[in-house]
C-alpha cells in the first residue's frame, strides 16, 4: 500500500502542513510527486484539490483515520506540478527535507501588511536628470534635490520615506519636483519594474559569422524540441550576449518564456539596459535586495504572462513561467550558482532538470567554463559553440609575469614589483587608469615560503596544509585526510626563514600607493568598503567617471565591468587562491586571473597586465597569462582523473555539527564506520576529520568526504544515512548536511 502526502494550498505560508491520503491501488501507477489530486477534505469531506509532494510506503498514523485520494485533477499540468517535481529532484540529489526544498522552489507569499507605499521615480530621461543635477548640486539649498535625482537615475525607484530620510528633502520639494514633471509619485502596494524606460534599440547589431553560426545551430536544435544543453564558449567581449539575444528573440516568437541567470555581481546597469532596449517591458529583473513580497510580485507577473524574460541571480531559476522555453546561464562557472545553504544545489544542474521537465533548452555561457562543464561538452553531453576572439576586434592585453622570488633576491621586499611600479608611474603620467587586484579570499589560511614559493602541502593529498592556531602551538593540518604537523620555523624545502602567512590586504596596498604616488587618487573596493547598500555601485560609477586613477580591490572588481580608461591591471599576489585546501583551487585561480587580465584595454588603447607571483611556472598562472583555456583544461582534467575528483567522479561531503563536541565526534565516527562496513566497491572514504572551521557559533563541525565514480551511488549512500539517522532516537535532533561536488572545503 502506498500513501501520498498532499499539500492543499501552496500559496499559504505554511507549506509544512501536509495531509496524508491512501493511494488507491488503481491509481498507484499514475500518482507521482507533483501531481494534482482530488481529495476529500475536513469534516464534511469537501472535495478539494492538492499537490502530492511525497510518496510514502508507511502510513503516518492509524490506517483507519486515513482517507483515499478520489481522483486526478484535470489541471495537473500546472506550473506548480513542475516546480514540485523540481523540489523533489533537489531533495533527492542534494539532500534536504522536502519542506526545505519546496521553500527553495516555490515563492511563498508573505502576509504583507496592507499599507500602501509611495514610490518616487524619474519621468525625465537620465540626460535631463543629469543636467538638472549639475544645476542643483552647486547650490547649498538645492543639494538635497541633486542627491535625490542622482539616486533615481538609471531607472531606479525609491520608497518615499526612504528618499526623504536619505536626501533630506522636504515634502514640499518633492511636490514641486512632481509639479515640474521631473519625478512622479507612484502609489501602490505592487512592486513595479525596478528599471525605468530606456527607449527602444535603434539599430540591431549584425552578428558576425561565428555568432550567427552558434545562434543558428542552437535555434535549429530548439526547433527540433530535443531539450538539450549548449555551451557557448568565448572570451569576454566575444559577443555571447548578442547570441543569447538572438536565440531569445526566436523563443519569444514561438510564444515561450525565458530565464536568464547572471551572477548578482555582474547584474550591472549596462547588462540590464541591453536587454531592456532590445525587448522592452516584458523583461523583469529580480535581485537579492528585493523583499520576499516584491519577489513574489515579480513571480506573479511572470505567471500571468506580463513578464516573459526574467533576469536574475540563482533564485530566478524558479520563476513560475507556465511555458518555459529557454534557460540561459551566463558566466556558468561562477561559484555563486551553488547554494551555500541547504539544499546545497547547483543552479546549472537544477536548470538542466527544470528544462527537462518543461521541454525547454539550456544555454551555458562562459569565457572560462567550469572544468566539469567543458568535460561534458567534450563528451558530447552538451553541444559546444566556440566564439573566437573579441567581437569588436580589440586585441587581447599584453601580459607580463613577474617572479616575486627574484624581486626578493634583488632586495625589493615591497608589495609592488619594480615592473609594476614603473608601469603605474607611466600610466599616472599619461592620465590613464589602473586596477590593482588582490585575491584576498583565504589569504590568512595557508603558509608559504617567500623565498622558494612553496606552500606547505600534505604528503598524502595534493592540497595545502592549513594553519591552525592552538594554545599548545600552531599546527598545520590537512583538511582532506587529517594529517597534521607542528608549524615549522623554516621552509621544509629551502630552509629559508621567510615562511608564514600572507599578511597583506587591500588596505596595505592603498597605503603603499599613497606613499609612492601621493598625487594619485585611489578608490578601494572590498568587503569593508561595500557594506552599505549602494556602496558598490557608487565606487564603480565613480571610477567609471574617472574620478579616481586607481581602483584597488578584491575579486569584486574583476567581474564583468567595462572601464574603457583602464590600460593597466596589476595582480598583486596571484598565488593566493592557488593553494586553498580544496581540489577546485586551481580552477578558481585560473578563472580569476583570466577575468582580471581581461579588464585591461577595453577601450581604444592596448592594455597591459602584470601578474606578480611566487610560482611563475605554475600551470594555472602560465595558462591564464597566455589566456589559453585548452592548456589549462588539459592539465587540470589530468589531475582530476588521477585523483578521481569531479568531474572524473562524484564527491560528497557530509557535515555533522553539534554543540557538544564529544557527541559530534561520536556520531561522525559511527557514520564513518557504518559507511565503511557497507563495503561498496569503489567507495572511497576520506576522514572523518574536523572541519577547517571547526567551530562556528559554538557548534562543532566534523566532516566526512566520500568519493565514487558513480554519483548515483553517493546519493544512495546519502539516503541510507538519512534512513539510519531516523532510526536512532539519540540522533533525532542531529544536524547533518550533505554537499555534492563541494566547491569549497569545509
Ligand atoms: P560577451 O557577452 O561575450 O562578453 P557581448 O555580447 O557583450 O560579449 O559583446 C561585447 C561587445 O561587442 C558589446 O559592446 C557588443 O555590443 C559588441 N558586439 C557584439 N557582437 C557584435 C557584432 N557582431 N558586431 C559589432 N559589435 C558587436
Ligand atoms: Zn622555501
Ligand atoms: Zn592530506
Amino acid at each position: 500500500m502506498l500513501f501520498a502526502n498532499v499539500i492543499v494550498d501552496i500559496s499559504l505560508e505554511k507549506l509544512d502542513k501536509t495531509f496524508q491520503y491512501i493511494i488507491p491501488e488503481t491509481m498507484e501507477s499514475i500518482v507521482k510527486v507533483g501531481c494534482r489530486v482530488l481529495i476529500p477534505f475536513g469534516k464534511g469531506d469537501r472535495q478539494m484539490s492538492g499537490y502530492v509532494i511525497e510518496i510514502a510506503d508507511k502510513p503516518c498514523m492509524d490506517l483507519t483515520k486515513l482517507k483515499e485520494i478520489k481522483g486526478m485533477s484535470e489541471k495537473s499540468v500546472m506550473i506548480e506540478s513542475q516546480l514540485i517535481s523540481l523540489a523533489w529532484f533537489i531533495k533527492e540529489t542534494y539532500g534536504s527535507t522536502m519542506n526545505k526544498a519546496l521553500k527553495t522552489v516555490i515563492p511563498i507569499k508573505q502576509s504583507v501588511k496592507g499599507k500602501e507605499k509611495k514610490y518616487l521615480r524619474l519621468i525625465v530621461t537620465d540626460e535631463e536628470a543629469h543636467s538638472l543635477y549639475e544645476k542643483y548640486h552647486h547650490r547649498m539649498n538645492t543639494k538635497g534635490r541633486a542627491i535625490l535625482l542622482y539616486e533615481l537615475m538609471n531607472g531606479k525607484s525609491m520608497e518615499y520615506e526612504i528618499a526623504r530620510q536619505k536626501t533630506g528633502v522636504s515634502d514640499q520639494v518633492i511636490r514641486s519636483l512632481e509639479k515640474q514633471n521631473i519625478i512622479e509619485i507612484g502609489r501602490s502596494t505592487v512592486y513595479r519594474n525596478p528599471v525605468g524606460d530606456f527607449g527602444k534599440e535603434t539599430e540591431k547589431i549584425r552578428l558576425n559569422d561565428e555568432q550567427q553560426k552558434a545562434a543558428d545551430n542552437i535555434i535549429e536544435d530548439l526547433d527540433r524540441g530535443k531539450g538539450s544543453t549548449h555551451l557557448v564558449f568565448g572570451v569576454t567581449g566575444s559577443g555571447k550576449t548578442e547570441v543569447y539575444m538572438e536565440v531569445i528573440e526566436h523563443v519569444l516568437a514561438a510564444g515561450k518564456d525565458i530565464i536568464v541567470l547572471i551572477p548578482e555581481i555582474s547584474l550591472t546597469f549596462q547588462t540590464i539596459k541591453r536587454f531592456y532596449r532590445r525587448f522592452g517591458d516584458i523583461v523583469s529583473i529580480i535581485n537579492s535586495k528585493l523583499s520576499q513580497g516584491e519577489k513574489y510580485d515579480q513571480f506573479e507577473r511572470a505567471k500571468n504572462g506580463e513578464v516573459k524574460i526574467m533576469i536574475g541571480p540563482r533564485s530566478a531559476l524558479f520563476t513560475p513561467f507556465q511555458n518555459l522555453g529557454l534557460i540561459i546561464i551566463d558566466e556558468e562557472h561562477e561559484g555563486a550558482y551553488k547554494s551555500d545553504m541547504v539544499p546545497k544545489y547547483h543552479a546549472r544542474e537544477v536548470a538542466i532538470e527544470r528544462a527537462r521537465l518543461a521541454g525547454a533548452n539550456v544555454i551555458l555561457g562562459s569565457a572560462t567554463p567550469a572544468v566539469s562543464t567543458y568535460y561534458k561538452a567534450l563528451k558530447g553531453e552538451y553541444q559546444l559553440h566556440q566564439l573566437p576572439g573579441r567581437a569588436n576586434q580589440r586585441s587581447l592585453p599584453h601580459v607580463d609575469i613577474v617572479d616575486m622570488r627574484e624581486e626578493l633576491e634583488s632586495g625589493n621586499r615591497d608589495i609592488f614589483s619594480n615592473r609594476l611600479k614603473k608601469l603605474m608611474e607611466d600610466r599616472l603620467a599619461k592620465n590613464e587608469q589602473i586596477m590593482l587586484f588582490m585575491n584576498r579570499r583565504g589569504y590568512s589560511s595557508f603558509v608559504s615560503c617567500r623565498k622558494c614559493g612553496e606552500a606547505i602541502k600534505c604528503p598524502h593529498c595534493d592540497v595545502s596544509l592549513t594553519l591552525h592556531k592552538k594554545r599548545a602551538g600552531d599546527r598545520l593540518v590537512c583538511h582532506y585526510c587529517g594529517y597534521s604537523i607542528e608549524m615549522p620555523k623554516f621552509c621544509p624545502k629551502c630552509e629559508s626563514k621567510y615562511i608564514g602567512r600572507f599578511g597583506m590586504g587591500t588596505e596595505q596596498i592603498e597605503e603603499k600607493i599613497s606613499q609612492l604616488f601621493p598625487e594619485a587618487k585611489t578608490l578601494r573596493m572590498d568587503f569593508d568598503t561595500t557594506r552599505a547598500k549602494g556602496d558598490y555601485e557608487r565606487i564603480l560609477s565613480s571610477f567609471c567617471n574617472r574620478e579616481a586613477d586607481i581602483l584597488v580591490g578584491t575579486q569584486m572588481i574583476v567581474k564583468g565591468h567595462d572601464f574603457s580608461g583602464v590600460t593597466l591591471v596589476g595582480i598583486i599576489a596571484a598565488d593566493l587562491s592557488l593553494f586553498g585546501a580544496d581540489y577546485m583551487a586551481g580552477e578558481r585561480t585560473f578563472q580569476l586571473l583570466t577575468q582580471a587580465a581581461g579588464r585591461a584595454g577595453r577601450g581604444d588603447k592596448e592594455g597591459t597586465v602584470v601578474i606578480q607571483t611566487y610560482n611563475p611556472d605554475h600551470v594555472c598562472i602560465k595558462t591564464a597569462a597566455s589566456q589559453n583555456y585548452e592548456a589549462f583544461y588539459n592539465n587540470e582534467i589530468g589531475y582530476r582523473m588521477l585523483m578521481s575528483y569531479p568531474p572524473a567522479g562524484g564527491m560528497m561531503a557530509i557535515l555533522i555539527s553539534d554543540k557538544n563536541e564529544d557527541f559530534a565526534g561520536r556520531v561522525t565516527n559511527d557514520l564513518a564506520v557504518r559507511i565503511e562496513k557497507t563495503n561498496i566497491e569503489g567507495l572511497h572514504l576520506v576522514g572523518p576529520t574536523k572541519a577547517a572551521v571547526s567551530k562556528i557559533n559554538d557548534i562543532y563541525r566534523n566532516v566526512i568526504y566520500l568519493k565514487h565514480v558513480d554519483e548515483k551511488i553517493l546519493i544512495k549512500v546519502k539516503n541510507a544515512i538519512v534512513k539510519y539517522i531516523e532510526m536512532v532516537p539519540e540522533y533525532k535532533d542531529l544536524s547533518i548536511q550533505f554537499d555534492f561536488n563541494p566547491m569549497w572545503s569545509y
